[in-house]
């Protein structure tokens, strides 16, 4: 245990510093309703900019057109712009696209970019980024198709983000803290704030490595709150002093993994790494059963049906045209029954015509919700059996497997 501590520490000391893009959500200021005074606003600005200037971090800001009141507001966007951040859409009014018809969340996410279009513009810059509001990329495929088209479309690309974290939770209790006067209520927030960070981010970098094989780069996402404002420069303090350098969107975004973001329908927002996890685990799931199912097939063609049974769970329901037939056994009999003999069985092929892999929702270690495990799957496919003599015999098998260990059995056949 200790060795690995020690060699920890080690890679974290002489690894080369892993690149991290700093992206701040909901500018002008996130939970406004909390921020209604323009001072307070401009003091939250100033803080966010403070840290971010003292640790050399040129970072990508997400604007919500409809929370940029006035004119106070609109200096804070010049603000962030005379420091040298770049400013994304971040739609008009946050809708969050699973409650929302795609006609009329791609509507309001257009405002917001020819708002914020607009205004870049007047200043000399032009807008590349979005960001889903709640991270929600749309929990259909049509909803997933019509955002990505309305995108390409306008021009924008998806800033996708690696480090996910609850840091706005938080703004609600240091607010309070701040405003009663509470230093120690405040100092207890900061030490929560700092530690479920550093927790978030140590996570999602193990699970980037994993899924990568090697340092991930990343991409953090921060809110532009009060609670961010008094923390972030310990915040960045620590990520200096482990092993991560600050680095622009282009670098960040040049690395492969970012070149083509994977098509998750979900109803909830995840990190590049959660989607890229979930659709691994698809199709590891898919791969495994296509083995079961060849080796299922080659079992049947040299006349193996005890093989052939064999990966029938004990309780398996099997449906035919006939009837309905329970148990392994009561399955092994039957198939006995209607083909004697190697010859009347031929050589079986199964042609998968479709997969379903559904999963849920998960609360990981850290409370996040995170793509559950796949449990269970099934499939529709086409058998066709090939004997000497006779006319190919084919049909439709839908086909339900669980999990079984490391592998997986059927629990319902419906031939016909
Ligand atoms: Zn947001």
């Amino acid at each position: 245990m200790l060795v690995l501590v020690l060699a920890a520490l080690l890679s974290v000391t002489t690894a080369p510093a892993r690149p991290l893009l700093v992206t701040v959500d909901d500018l002008p200021v996130a939970a406004g309703g909390l921020h209604a005074d323009a001072a307070d606003r401009r003091r939250i600005a100033d803080g966010l900019l403070g840290a971010l200037a003292k640790h050399h971090i040129p970072a990508v800001g997400f604007v919500i057109w409809s929370h940029v009141r006035d004119e106070a507001d609109r200096a804070i966007l010049e603000q962030w712009l005379a420091a040298g951040h770049e400013l994304g859409n971040h739609s008009d009014r946050h809708l969050n696209l699973t409650t929302t018809e795609a006609d009329a969340w791609v509507a309001d996410a257009e405002r917001g970019r020819a708002g914020l279009d607009a205004f870049l513009r007047t200043h000399g810059h032009s807008l590349r980024f979005f960001r889903f509001p709640y991270l929600n990329e749309g929990d259909t495929e049509a909803k997933l198709e019509a955002a990505r088209a309305w995108l390409d479309r306008s021009g924008q690309r998806n800033l996708t983000i690696t480090l996910d974290d609850q840091d706005w939770s938080f703004e609600a209790a240091w607010v309070a803290a701040e405003r009663s006067g509470d230093a120690a209520a405040r100092s207890a927030v900061t030490e929560d704030y700092l530690a479920a960070l550093k927790l978030s981010i140590r996570s999602a970098e193990a699970k980037g490595d994993a899924l990568l094989s090697r340092p991930a780069p990343q991409v953090l996402l921060l809110h532009a709150n009060a609670v961010g404002a008094a923390n972030w420069d310990a915040l960045f303090g620590w990520l200096e002093g482990t092993g991560h350098r600050f680095a622009t969107a282009d670098e960040v975004l040049a690395d492969p993994v970012f070149a083509r973001l994977p098509r998750l329908a979900a109803t909830h927002g995840f990190s590049l790494w959660d989607r890229l996890a979930a659709l691994e685990r698809e199709a590891d799931a898919r791969r495994d059963v296509q083995q079961l199912l060849d080796a299922q097939s080659a079992a049947w063609t040299r006349g193996d049906v005890e093989a052939f049974c064999s990966v029938y769970a004990e309780d398996a329901a099997f449906v035919s045209p006939t009837g309905l037939t329970r148990g392994r056994q009561q399955v092994i009999d039957r198939y006995r029954r209607r083909y004697p003999g190697r010859e009347a069985m031929g050589a079986l092929t199964l042609e998968v015509l479709e997969w379903r892999t559904p999963w849920g929702m998960e609360v990981s270690l850290l409370g996040d919700a995170v793509p559950g495990g796949i449990h269970s799957l099934s499939l529709v496919a086409r058998w066709t059996l090939k004997r000497p003599g006779s006319p190919d015999a084919t049909g439709l098998t839908l086909i339900v497997l669980r999990r079984r260990g490391d592998g997986w059995e059927i629990v319902q056949d419906a031939s016909m």
